[in-house]
């Protein structure tokens, strides 16, 4: 059996290996589509229809890790809601006055501490916060509760691998590869379907907490046709880790047995599969579905940007499966790899970022 726990929280606390110091390649992704969300809410968002007595207008962030992330895209909704409300009321003469509570949610293993020890007092101000821990791929708020929900960078995380990937008498076995990489056919199939039957489980959950007329706002990367994951610089640095733990392996820092039972938990799906699984649910209208380039995929990444980031966003399971000090170990013959042979960026093939505005029929 593999040692995988169901949730990976990303890296916590402030230090200089945090999330909150080495995630810009998501916050760029949140950067390149935030005027369309304000653009939508502001021109076909309708309050008054939503609720005409609207007093409390609830927002949650479905796997918010430790921010500060999270406080700009709630930020970004909270502004537009704001004008919008603004604009509805004085059309309508009303003289009503809106307060927002804000719902974070990520697995109860995240560093909710330093969520809000770091969240910025302008907001406290402004709106009311709850934590929710719990997995998204389940109900984690009451029925018919949240006006929007947003989640960013979050459903390539599976609720867990795919048992085959690790029986070697399966076709779906991934070898010593240690994510999937899309070179063997039945591996991509096994993730894929495992991706299928999460984001269902994602969008029906959302379905039942989203008020009627609610929208769900959804942003995430995925694979541009023909592209495979190990032509691209993340699907580069995975491979390039798995050669990393091999030499650990001769040098008996761990073990061959140990990699063939670890397989990483991520599956960036083709856009045609995020649309189906979508279309599949009824319960949403979809609003806007648009793919936009990575901001910073056209720009030249660095190594230590590279391993950073990735370093924020692998600790725990990793370290989970090989055990005390091997992150260390790692990230340190990655990083001694890189500077060797640095990743030629224009030569790898691009991922992409979906946007999904969603209306709750
Ligand atoms: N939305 C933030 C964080 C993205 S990192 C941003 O854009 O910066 C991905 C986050 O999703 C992590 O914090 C991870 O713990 C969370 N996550 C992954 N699977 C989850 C699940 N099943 N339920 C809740 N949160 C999950």
């Amino acid at each position: 059996m593999s040692t995988f726990s169901q949730s990976y929280p990303m890296s916590g606390g402030d230090d200089q290996h945090s999330y909150i110091h080495n995630s810009t390649y998501q916050k760029a992704a949140m950067d390149g589509v935030e005027e369309k969300a304000k653009q939508y809410i502001l021109e076909k968002f309708d309050l008054l229809t939503l609720n005409p007595d609207l007093s409390t207008f609830r927002i949650a962030d479905f796997g918010c890790s430790i921010g500060p992330n999270t406080f700009h895209a709630i930020q970004n909704i909270i502004d537009a809601v704001k004008l919008k409300h603004l604009k509805e009321s004085q059309e309508n003469s009303l003289v009503s006055s809106l307060e927002f509570q804000v719902f974070f949610n990520d697995q109860s293993n995240n560093d909710f501490n330093t969520l809000f020890r770091t969240l910025p007092t302008s907001f406290e101000q402004e709106y009311l916060s709850v934590g929710v821990p719990g997995s998204f791929y389940g109900r984690v708020l009451p029925k018919n509760s949240i006006h929007i929900g947003t989640t960013s960078c979050t459903t390539h995380w599976l609720s867990g691998v795919p048992e085959q990937v690790f029986d070697k008498k399966s076709p779906a076995w991934n070898k010593s590869y240690i994510y999937c990489n899309n070179l063997i056919e039945e591996v991509t199939k096994a993730y894929k379907d495992q991706y299928t039957q999460d984001m269902s489980l994602f969008l029906k959950a959302r379905a039942e907490e989203l008020v009627p007329g609610g929208l769900m706002i959804m942003l995430g990367l995925y694979l541009p046709d023909g592209v495979a994951m190990y032509e691209t610089w993340p699907g580069i640095v995975k491979d390039t880790m798995g050669d990393c733990l091999q030499e650990m392996a001769k040098l008996g820092i761990t073990s061959h047995e140990k990699i063939e039972m670890f397989s990483m938990p991520l599956y960036f799906p083709y856009f045609s599969e995020v649309k189906g699984v979508i279309e599949e649910n009824e319960s949403f209208t979809i609003e806007l579905m648009e793919t936009v380039r990575h901001p910073l995929e056209a720009a030249e990444l660095t190594n230590d940007f590279m391993i950073s980031t990735y370093r924020a966003v692998m600790p725990t399971f990793i370290e989970k499966h090989f055990g005390n000090g091997k992150v260390d170990e790692l990230f340190n013959r990655l990083a001694k790899k890189f500077s060797e042979h640095p990743i030629d960026f224009e030569k790898c093939k691009k991922q992409m970022i979906y946007y999904v505005v969603l209306k709750r029929k």
